[in-house]
């Protein structure tokens, strides 16, 4: 038997390149301080990496390996609980330094809100920017109960970040009469399908894109594991179709989050992630 004298460290299955040597940089973030119904997101990170090594690195999808890849797994980012502007700016800093060593940051989060700190690093270096959004919800409130920093408020930020026209939701179903009346003419948004990815797509083409999934955009019945579900959603196989009619698009930066793994009894929602993850990482290196 041959000893491993390595540091025993828990990976996301088959990323174990070096900082230094990696394409893509991933790390979770358990932060879940602004969830305004059922919190836990911020244990997904750890449940995800636990749960990966029940997955096939392997991709049938995509005939792709992610073992093939160089993908760092950073582990988990030290998040303030309680302050959100704060967690903003070190997931923010976290993802500049990856993008200005030339790799690709992923973030397993953690409530939504999050996503936030991601796309103002990459705004930052990519003025052009343009976002798909996958989610249940809208996420485009102005404010929730007076807060502006919110998973609730987290594609308005964007917005006030980017502006019109650059904002894509895919598989929305549930906000208020007030977000659906501003997104007419503010984003384009798909209602409850992920209909209109390849008009979507094409019309990204040429800029450079992030994507954020709320992994609440699948239906409950085989996503139960989220603090917010929301009947009436996509299937798994539809959102890897829509994911995967993105290939090919400049990514700069992707995220899964929503995960909250107490709600998850029997897994399948975290082996879902997991597998989500997967096919992300493969599509977008
Ligand atoms: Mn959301
Ligand atoms: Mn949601």
């Amino acid at each position: 038997m041959r000893a491993n004298l390595k540091t025993s460290v828990q990976t996301f299955m088959g990323c174990r390149a070096e900082y230094e040597e990696s394409e893509i940089a991933l790390f979770g973030a358990p932060f879940d301080s602004t969830t305004s119904y059922r919190p836990g997101a911020r244990f997904a990170s750890s449940a995800i990496r636990a749960e990966s090594i029940g997955i096939e690195t392997y991709s049938p999808y995509q005939m792709a390996d992610l073992e093939n890849l160089k993908i760092f797994d950073a582990g988990d980012l030290e998040l303030p609980f309680g302050n959100a502007g704060k967690a903003l700016d070190t997931i923010e800093a976290f993802c500049g330094k990856v993008q200005d060593d030339d790799k690709m940051p992923v973030m397993i989060g953690g409530e939504h809100l999050l996503t936030f700190g991601a796309v103002r690093a990459a705004a930052g270096r990519h003025p052009d920017l343009r976002v798909m959004h996958f989610d249940a919800h809208a996420d485009l409130r102005r404010d929730y109960m007076g807060e502006s920093l919110s998973h609730a408020t987290v594609m308005r930020r964007v917005w006030d970040l980017l502006g019109d026209g650059r904002i894509f939701q895919f598989g929305i179903r549930s906000g208020t009469k007030d977000e659906f009346d501003w997104a007419a003419s503010h984003v384009r948004t798909e209602l409850f399908t992920v209909r209109g990815i390849d008009s979507c797509a094409e019309a990204a083409c040429s800029y450079p894109v992030y994507i954020s999934v709320d992994l609440d955009v699948i239906d409950p019945s085989e996503f139960p594991g989220t603090g917010t579900p929301e009947a009436g959603g996509v299937s798994f196989k539809d959102l890897l179709d829509a994911l995967l009619c993105l290939r090919g698009l400049n990514v700069v930066g992707f995220d899964i989050c929503e995960l909250s793994p107490h709600y998850d009894v029997s897994g399948i929602s975290t082996a879902l992630a997991c597998k989500i993850l997967r096919e992300m990482l493969i599509a977008y290196h």
